[in-house]
């Protein structure tokens, strides 16, 4: 008798044992997937953990139902790494292997498959049942995998899928995301029967009573004496203060032609654009100390000012690795800001770039995991967001983890909860490959592990081009409101400095923490704010859709005339989100253009990238978003950066919350002035003398990293403790705070005093659950092994109380 161990893609710790026949046990390897029945009528796909002769003591096993692969799509070395994983983020191994296969390579009952092809050139290329589900599905727009066992009548109806999703005849039924095609940009040129200066001298004369006609083309003149580059329309409308129909009545009269270029296409055009930049003196000084300290240390922190230049440094070092035949892992907090970053690497590795990330559709990444697995050229960088640490490298040579401190490498929800940052390491070091971190405002942690040399560091304190740092102001608005400097949330400070920059055609971004219009409206008869009915928040104003809305669990309502307590109606707004920012600069500033950057404003497809777009196309002269600014955005034309309100970041209840200001607030400062001319940055604050925002201002990492580390220290958090968090949830609020009591309890009695709470969090509410939360902090000098061990125990007496039920615990470990 023979048998195979299975993992099933669910949260259940055990895996499954079935029986196969011989030849099955000589064919299948660890890693290959099979189908498999499960309870009374589900299939699973399962993947192979091991084969053996053990029988399992007390049951039947059933047999598979049959083999889905020849050769493992996942290897021994990703087995291991999410064996790491399960047990250090304390998961099951089914979660992990959930959230790192593509669903197509998932296939249980309840997947949902639809035609791709619907005509078929070559019938007979079908074999019978596939060409009857092929046509059963000409008929319904979509099926059941269960619906297709159906109407084959027969088991075997995975493999039978999986031949129809080979063929690329049906695909798995997911929100499918189109690749985004960057818009061309307009420019404009004078037609070619005008170039002789005769002709020219001609069209001028008789554009004498065109005068606006007339300006335009001085100004294009003007322009093109200046630069050799193509003239965008944006710009030659902007300069000539020119209206669209001006510029569209010379095209009219043929004396202008429009025509179009790829953006990234024009920024390069003269330049060897194809070849890696050379490394000025102080790259080439970091990148050898790099080099350097990878002979002794598989991790080197890359400390680099924002726009030293630490891109250009990855780009060598993956150029050296590559050549060596390696695969390269490239990876980012958030795939949707990189587009910038995608183009300018694949300007240097063209074809060889693969971007992966969770937002493509099922097939592309698919297509992407089997070129991994194969080695293929074309999938020997792969970029991408946290997901793609799963990827089947199979000779990884070198890792990036770029913007290393970004709180997005931690997945919060659902499990695993994994910080993909530090599964990296895991991951380089199984694979015995370089990793290298790069921040400019690294993380505590990492920077601590570098400081005490478990880390290699390397610092690159000057931007690249003698471009210096931005000159950081701190507005007191405390005392502007006093002295009533103030126009709604605009200080004359920053007023004057946005008139200056945008007199001279240059761009503005303006930040502010939070979105929508504003947090609260509160009645100023009786004080009542309107609340979420499912969560404990109360709710924001949404002035473009006039509604009120939880940022929690999406319940919106309209927005009330009178208070729904007292029918006054005198209600205020407090407080200011984004939106209402926009608002106040359309009438401060009527003759901009003025857009909006936040969640709300980036929901649809390619909405992220078209405001990126507009703003690199020098289309919006003013906008305004979300920390979603903050990130390695590389833009040519921004002259000030003003941050409408620092306090209620340095606010926040968390005990990253100083160290997370700091950051956010050089990131985007770092957005401001990448050229020649000295960038601004205007904060806003109500608090000018906070010791953040000192360090902030005179780019103090060393000062903010020392403080910061020694209140870690003394109150017990990471670098120097761990930290697991436990999370308790339940509809009644007596039970959830009952268990959380006895699980609190169960701890105390091993970890006493490192113990913190029971004690709800600062939304103590959503979606109608109440919310508890544990910490469980541990020294660095316990094990950890055991401390999860002893957790895992009290959850699994936990788990047998019948009272509690109905209890969900969730547990995070390295919180974030
Ligand atoms: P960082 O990643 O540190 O923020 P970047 O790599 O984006 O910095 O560099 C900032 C700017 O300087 C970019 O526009 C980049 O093209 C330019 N740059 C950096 N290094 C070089 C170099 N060696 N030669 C030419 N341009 C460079
Ligand atoms: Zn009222
Ligand atoms: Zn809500």
């Amino acid at each position: 008798m023979y048998f195979i161990d299975v993992i099933l893609p669910i949260p259940l710790k055990q895996t499954f044992t079935y029986s196969v026949n011989k030849d099955e046990a000589a064919f299948l390897k660890p890693g290959m997937r099979v189908a498999i029945p499960f309870g009374k009528s589900k299939v699973y796909t399962g993947i192979v953990y091991q084969v053996h002769d053990q029988a399992p003591v007390g049951y039947e096993t059933k047999s598979i139902d049959h083999i889905l692969d020849d050769s493992p799509i996942i290897t021994t070395v990703q087995l291991k790494h999410w064996e790491w994983l399960a047990n250090y983020y304390m998961c099951a191994l089914g979660e992990v292997i959930k959230a790192a296969l593509p669903s197509a390579f998932l296939l249980e009952s309840e997947t949902i498959i639809k035609l791709v092809q619907t005509e078929i050139l070559d019938e007979s290329s079908l074999s019978d049942d596939e060409f009857l589900l092929y046509e059963a599905l000409l008929h319904q727009s979509s099926l059941h995998i269960n619906d297709a066992r159906n109407i084959l009548d027969r088991k075997n109806i995975v493999s039978v899928i999986q031949k129809l999703l080979d063929k690329n005849i049906i695909e798995v039924e997911e929100t499918v995301y189109e690749q985004y095609k960057p818009k061309l940009k307009r420019y404009i040129k004078l037609a070619s029967e005008y170039t002789s200066e005769e002709k020219l001298r001609e069209l001028l004369d008789s554009l004498n009573r065109a005068p606006k006609q007339r300006e335009v083309l001085m100004h294009l003149f003007m322009l093109s004496s200046k630069s050799k580059k193509p003239i965008s329309a944006t710009v030659l409308q902007k300069k000539s203060q020119a209206s669209a129909s001006t510029l569209k009545a010379l095209e009219e009269k043929q004396i202008l032609e429009a025509y179009f270029i790829q953006h990234d296409r024009v920024e390069f055009s003269g330049e060897t654009s194809s070849d890696i930049k050379t490394l000025n003196e102080a790259q080439l000084v970091a990148y050898n100390e790099i080099k350097t300290s990878f002979k002794t240390q598989p991790v080197v922190l890359l400390h680099g000012v924002t726009s030293s230049g630490k891109t250009e440094i990855y780009v060598r070092l993956i150029e050296e690795v590559i050549k060596t035949g390696k695969q390269v892992l490239y990876m980012l907090p958030e795939i949707a800001l990189t587009t910038q970053l995608i183009v300018r690497l694949q300007k240097y590795f063209g074809e060889k770039i693969s971007v992966y990330h969770s937002k493509f559709s099922v097939n592309e990444r698919v297509e992407v995991w089997k070129n991994v697995l194969a080695q293929k050229p074309k999938a020997q960088i792969v970029i991408g967001a946290r997901s793609s640490l799963f990827l089947p490298f199979k000779n990884l040579g070198f890792v990036v983890v770029d913007e290393e401190h970004e709180p997005s490498f931690k997945q919060f929800s659902p499990s695993p909860r994994y910080n993909a940052r530090d599964s990296a390491v895991v991951l380089a070091h199984l694979h015995k490959a370089k990793l290298l971190m790069g921040s400019a405002t690294p993380s505590l942690e990492s920077y601590h592990n570098a400081k005490s040399g478990k880390f290699g560091l390397v610092t690159l304190k000057k931007r690249f081009g003698n471009v210096l740092m931005p000159d950081i102001e701190l507005v007191d608005i405390k005392e502007k409101s006093r002295k009533k400097q103030m126009t709604g949330h605009f200080s004359d400070r920053l007023l004057e400095e946005m008139r200056e920059v945008l007199s001279n055609g240059e761009q503005v971004i303006l930040f502010q923490n939070r979105r929508g219009f504003s947090p609260v409206v509160e009645c100023t008869t009786c004080g009542v704010a309107p609340q979420c009915p499912n969560c404990d928040v109360s709710l924001t104003f949404h002035q473009y859709k006039n509604q009120l809305r939880c940022h929690y669990c999406g319940y919106n309502m309209a927005m009330m005339l009178s208070c729904l307590a007292c029918g006054s109606e005198t209600l205020d707004t407090k407080g200011f989100g984004t939106e209402q920012i926009e608002t106040e600069l359309k009438s401060l500033f009527p003759n901009h253009s003025i857009a909006r950057m936040d969640q709300d404003t980036t929901k649809g497809k390619h909405a992220y990238s078209k405001i990126i777009e507009a703003l690199e196309n020098e289309e919006i002269d003013i906008l305004v978003g979300t920390q979603m600014l903050a990130k390695g955005l590389d833009f040519r034309n921004i002259r000030l950066v003003g941050v409408m309100n620092a306090d209620n970041l340095l606010n926040f209840p968390d005990f990253r919350a100083h160290e997370r200001s700091f950051q956010l607030l050089q990131q985007v400062s770092g957005r401001a002035g990448r050229t020649q001319k000295r960038g601004k940055v205007l904060i806003q604050t109500y608090n000018p003398y906070h010791q953040i925002l000192k360090q902030v201002s005179v780019n103090d990492f060393e000062g903010m990293y020392k403080e910061q580390l020694e209140e870690r220290y003394n109150f017990k958090y990471p670098p120097f403790y761990r930290t697991v968090k436990l999370i308790f949830k339940d509809k009644n609020l007596a039970r959830v705070q009952k268990a959380s009591v006895w699980f609190g309890q169960a701890l105390e009695i091993q970890f006493k005093e490192n113990v913190l709470g029971p004690e709800p969090p600062p939304i103590g509410r959503i979606k109608n659950k109440y919310i508890i939360h544990l910490l469980v902090k541990i020294a660095k000098k316990q094990s950890l092994e055991k401390t999860k061990k002893y957790i895992e125990n009290v959850r699994r007496s936990f788990n047998a109380i019948k009272e509690f039920s109905s209890v969900q615990i969730t547990i995070d470990v390295d919180n974030y």
